[in-house]
């Protein structure tokens, strides 16, 4: 199943993830396929409509975090 997550700020290595368009950092949607969990980046997206590949995210993270929210917070999470 495919979802798209609204994440709080995320940080790798202490470094801000924003889109490379804008500049947004809040917000922004990851996409998940519960089915994929390679280590190939993940789509990330803004409010703007901004979708870009993040390779400091991979899609077996966004599987996990998926997994996880879809428990406890699923109002976070719109399946596509
Ligand atoms: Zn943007």
């Amino acid at each position: 199943m495919i979802a798209d997550i609204t994440m709080p700020p995320m940080f790798k290595a202490g470094i801000i993830i924003k889109c490379p368009v804008c500049g947004r950092d809040d917000e922004l949607q990851l996409t998940a396929d519960t089915s994929d969990t390679s280590e190939t980046a993940a789509f990330v997206k803004c409010d703007a409509g901004h979708q870009w590949a993040e390779p400091r995210v991979t899609r077996r993270f966004a599987a996990e975090v998926c997994e996880m929210l879809a428990k406890n917070h699923p109002e976070v999470i719109t399946w596509v």
